[in-house]
C-alpha cells in the first residue's frame, strides 16, 4: 500500500490544500497542534527530511514562506520543524515540514 501522503498527492485521500506548486503540496494537519498547522511535502516520495536534496528543501521553505503570508502569521512568527526518525515522534514516513503558528507556542 502506498504511503498516506502519496495518496493525498494523488487525490485518493481528501485534504484541505492551502498551497501547491509543481513540486510541493501544503495542506492542513488533520489534528492541529496550533491555530495554524500546515504540513508541506514534496510531491515525490522521500521517506525522511534528511534524504531531501537542496532543491527539494529550497522549494519547501519557499512554499512555507508563501503559506505563512497567506495564513497571516508572517509578522507574528511561526515554527518550522521536521520530525526525523522514530525517536522524534515521526509517524508518517513521507518527509513533511510542519508550519505552526497563529498563537504563542
Ligand atoms: P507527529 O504525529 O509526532 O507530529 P509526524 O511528524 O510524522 O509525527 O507528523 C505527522 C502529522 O500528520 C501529524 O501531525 C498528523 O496529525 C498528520 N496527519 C496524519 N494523517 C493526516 C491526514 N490524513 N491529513 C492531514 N494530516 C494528517
Amino acid at each position: 500500500m502506498s504511503c498516506l501522503f502519496c495518496r493525498i498527492v494523488d487525490g485518493e485521500i481528501p485534504a484541505t490544500i492551502v498551497h501547491e506548486t509543481e513540486t510541493t503540496l501544503a495542506f492542513r494537519d488533520i489534528q492541529p497542534k496550533a491555530r495554524v498547522h500546515v504540513l508541506l511535502i514534496p510531491r515525490g516520495h522521500v521517506p525522511n527530511a534528511v534524504d531531501l536534496n537542496g532543491d527539494q528543501l529550497g522549494d519547501l521553505f519557499a512554499a512555507a514562506k508563501e503559506v505563512a503570508d497567506a495564513e497571516g502569521v508572517a509578522e507574528t512568527g511561526y515554527r518550522l520543524l521536521f520530525n526525523t526518525g522514530p525517536d522524534s515522534g515521526q509517524e508518517v514516513f513521507h518527509a513533511h515540514l510542519h508550519l505552526l503558528g497563529g498563537e504563542r507556542l
